[in-house]
């Protein structure tokens, strides 16, 4: 058991002292959770091996799954990474400091411990300007994966990492609430080619603008199979399930959106009409139509707006264990944009998917 603080941060003009505390905590070897734009981090001096172990321990994350690398300057690509293309610089330049994370040939300075023994390094320059205050304080990359518990739902409030870290950190940094939700997008540039390796807040069709080249978007991206160990290793773990049943129900286009609801209120029904207590996780412009029928109904988002609906996501999967229901159901979205990203971790959550139109 590790004692746990927890500290209050403003999240766009962290007090100096907040910072400086939780940068010597990095610096000793310790571990801190902090804010970023995606979701928190649970964070780890990258040149300390010991520290780097104790992330997958606090986890219990699989020793197989890497860590990204994140850094505060892009004067540090080249310290962490070698051979860097220059695919590599155009989206650094153009999108960092953000939400996307590039997979790159590992330099000798990082132990082997952040990458899980990988040839290849995650790194990414986030903007929240906590993290990038705390990186810059701690003078090192600091390794952080997403701060819960392996398996569960990525904390997008400091409560969520309160529920799944606590007495096993010694540091929470609460800057509220995380502006896109959702885990940074992963492009692997070591190939041929580039590859998406996870969908995220920056959507594939950014990246292709900056590259001037289509994006192959692979099954596992989409969240339909899973990556081999070469691909990304993270990918082949269940990821952000609830502990109640949850069933995805997709259709192939949302465009009769009132037939689509129809027949997601039948299954309702059905579940229903079995003694099945059930939550339905919906878009705003369906969701009153559940709600009128008697259902419990968790409000995503507009299907106009998807960054809302990526906001909410993680919140609202937490909170379907705490209804009492014995199913949750949750709607699909379109596979532009964010919608991708939503998907991926949708299928990845959920216990069964189906089609429905
Ligand atoms: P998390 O921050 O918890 O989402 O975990 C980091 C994600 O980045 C995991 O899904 C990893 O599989 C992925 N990742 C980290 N390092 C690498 C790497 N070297 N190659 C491929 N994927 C990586
Ligand atoms: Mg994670």
């Amino acid at each position: 058991m590790v004692r746990t603080r927890v500290i209050d941060v403003d999240p766009v003009n962290p007090s100096e002292s907040a910072l400086v505390a939780a940068a010597d905590i990095i610096k000793r070897g310790g571990l801190v959770a902090f804010p970023t734009e995606t979701v928190y981090g649970l964070g780890a001096d990258a040149y300390n091996r010991e520290a780097v172990r104790r992330i997958f321990e606090a986890k219990n994350r699989p020793m197989d799954n890497p860590l990204i690398v994140h850094i505060c300057g892009l004067e540090w690509l080249g310290i962490v990474a070698r051979n860097v293309p220059e695919e590599a610089h155009r989206i650094a330049e153009r999108l960092w400091p953000g939400p996307v994370t590039l997979v790159l040939w590992k330099s000798d300075e990082v132990p082997g411990e952040v990458t899980a023994g990988l040839p290849k390094i995650a790194i990414r320059f986030p903007s929240h300007p906590v993290a990038m205050g705390l990186i810059e304080r701690s003078g090192v990359p600091i390794a952080a994966p997403s701060a819960n518990l392996a398996g569960r739902p990525s904390p997008t409030t400091a409560q969520h990492v309160i529920q799944d870290l606590y007495g096993r950190i010694e540091l929470i940094l609460d800057g509220g609430e995380t502006l896109f939700g959702v885990e940074s997008t992963i492009i692997d540039l070591t190939g041929e080619e580039p590859k998406l390796l996870r969908p995220g807040p920056i959507p594939v069709e950014d990246l292709e603008r900056v590259l001037g080249i289509r994006i192959r978007i692979p099954d596992y991206a989409k969240g339909l199979s899973e990556a081999g160990v070469a691909e990304s290793p993270g990918m082949k773990y269940r990821h952000y399930a609830p502990e109640t049943p949850l069933e995805l129900i997709e259709a192939r286009e949302y465009d009769d959106i009132s037939l689509y609801s129809l027949k997601v209120l039948e299954i309702a029904e059905r579940h229903r009409s079995r003694g099945f207590k059930v939550v339905i996780l919906a878009s705003r412009e369906t969701g009153h139509e559940y709600a009128e029928r008697g259902f419990r109904v968790i409000e995503l988002g507009s299907r106009k707006n998807l960054y809302e609906v990526a906001r909410n996501l993680f919140n609202s999967l937490r909170a379907v264990d705490s209804l009492g229901v014995d199913l949750a159901i949750v709607e699909g979205f379109e596979e532009r944009g964010l919608g991708l990203t939503i998907m991926n971790r949708l299928r990845k959550a959920a216990r069964q998917n189906r089609i429905v139109v």
